[in-house]
């Protein structure tokens, strides 16, 4: 079920990403009076630019780029070949606009069926959609890619939990999409019920839209008894189907670098740099028709790895997404990501990955709090009043188990954290978007 140019040998891809690559310069210097502006400022001719090795040269594409020419103003068609328009979610500000012409819808389903293939979907399985639908990508995203695929699209939208539950019972649907925090959400109202995973009947999870680490993924696994899988995406590049991690392996997710070729390039001085290094994740379009981007600077933080995969796929594959460089959190000089958190707790039995990270300036020192959940058998023997560290209440195993994480915590992420665990439950939960796991209390 692949598609050949999966399986591309790596000298044909990158030739392929040349010839692509140097179209896409003369394209966007012809039709798009930003680039044309950028490329002469920076004394480039579109002929400069002969192969991928030569990205360097060119300036990053920010975000503000697109606020700046909000709405239209990046656009490299007429108006009216415009099929579709998307906007982010806007997590972070004002909402970013995307078009997209039919030739990029079609590349936008491609790239989705693709995904689910790599996922474990098949023609005529039954998708669950919960992505939402609207102006996010996510859910007419993988909607388009589901059928284009031949899959049967269940389009449910994020939201109404009960709604969600009596679906999956009733149609039992093979695979499901949604957000990672979503899915745990979803997990645990089958456990309320008592109903089982083997009785869902479902098998393949694709989540993304936020980032997860292998915590998640086995919370999920268990409860929903599938093999979930980490789609990533974001709507200035396509939306969901940048990259997929390969069921085979579901270590690394492939991005499809024959539309969208990555760099990774260090956050302050933009500096390539080398395969396993972390650093900010940069794509440039090389195919896109309405509104391709050079350079897109995502301030997604990962690394690259063309270590080849069992799966067959040559594709180059991406680490998990530690964070956004704007979810990075510098707490009494050190940067921390939220999913540091979540990598230290996921090595600590008695506590589930639910937890929410809760930063205070008290006086002139950030303090950081992190409320974690304990599991229903541990809440068992002890008493509510003893969770928190305020508790005068010497409960001996409470007090232990919060001195583990800590010690945990100032050991790999180099910080004191106060720890209150805290009963299952109790901690907000997705109630179908993204979720935050961060309340940065902090006036600048
Ligand atoms: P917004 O920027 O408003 O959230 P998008 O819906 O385009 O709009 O979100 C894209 C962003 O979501 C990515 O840049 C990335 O930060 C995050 N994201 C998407 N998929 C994943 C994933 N699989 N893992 C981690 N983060 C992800
Ligand atoms: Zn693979």
């Amino acid at each position: 079920m692949y598609n050949q140019l999966e399986r591309l040998p790596r000298e044909q891809l990158r030739e392929l990403q040349n010839k692509q690559l140097q179209q896409m310069v003369s394209y966007v210097y012809e039709r798009v009076p930003f680039y044309r502006a950028q490329l002469e400022l920076n004394g480039i001719l579109p002929e400069d630019i002969r192969s991928v090795a030569d990205l360097p040269r060119l300036p990053f594409t920010r975000k503000q780029a697109l606020k700046d020419h909000y709405p239209f103003g990046l656009l490299a068609v007429p108006r009216e070949q415009v099929i579709r328009i998307h906007a982010s979610s806007g997590t972070t500000g004002k909402a970013t606009v995307v078009c997209y012409t039919r030739n990029d819808i079609e590349l936008f389903s491609e790239v989705m069926a693709r995904s689910f293939i790599a996922a474990g979907a098949r023609p005529g399985m039954l998708l669950h959609n919960a992505y939402g639908y609207g102006l996010f990508t996510g859910g007419l995203g993988t909607h388009y890619g589901a059928e284009k695929l031949g899959m049967t699209v269940v389009p449910v939208s994020g939201g109404m939990t009960q709604r969600q539950i009596t679906l999956i019972l009733d149609f039992k649907p093979e695979v499901i999409c949604c957000t990672p925090s979503y899915a745990q959400t979803l997990g645990e109202e089958f456990k309320k019920l008592g109903i089982a995973p083997d009785e869902l009947g479902l098998k393949y999870a694709l989540l993304g839209a936020e980032p997860w680490t292998e915590a998640i993924r086995a919370d999920v696994d268990a409860n929903l008894g599938v093999r979930s899988t980490n789609l990533y995406g974001l709507s200035e590049i396509i939306g969901p189907g940048v990259s997929q991690e390969c069921i085979e392996e579901r270590v690394g997710s492939h991005i499809w670098e024959d539309h969208f070729y990555p760099e990774i390039v260090d956050a302050k001085s933009g500096e390539p740099l080398a395969d396993g290094q972390e650093g900010v994740l940069i794509f440039t379009h090389l195919t896109r028709e309405a509104m391709p981007l050079l350079r897109y600077w995502t301030g997604d933080i990962t690394y690259l790895t063309h270590e080849p995969c069992p799966c067959g796929r040559t594709h180059v594959k991406m680490g998990p997404i530690r964070g956004r460089a704007d979810d990075m959190l510098i707490i009494r000089g050190i940067n921390l990501y939220p999913t540091q958190v979540e990598e230290v707790l996921m090595g600590i039995p008695d506590v589930v990955p639910h937890y929410q990270v809760i930063v205070e300036r008290k006086s002139t020192l950030d303090e950081v709090e992190v409320k974690v959940e304990v599991t229903e058998d541990l809440m068992r023997t002890l008493a509510q009043e003893t969770l928190s560290e305020d508790s005068i209440e010497a409960d001996a195993q409470a007090r232990t188990l919060r001195n583990q994480i800590q010690y945990a915590i100032k050991s790999t992420i180099g910080l004191n954290m106060k720890v209150s665990l805290v009963p299952p439950g109790t901690i907000p939960r997705s109630e179908g978007g993204k979720l935050r796991r961060v309340v940065d209390m902090r006036i600048f």
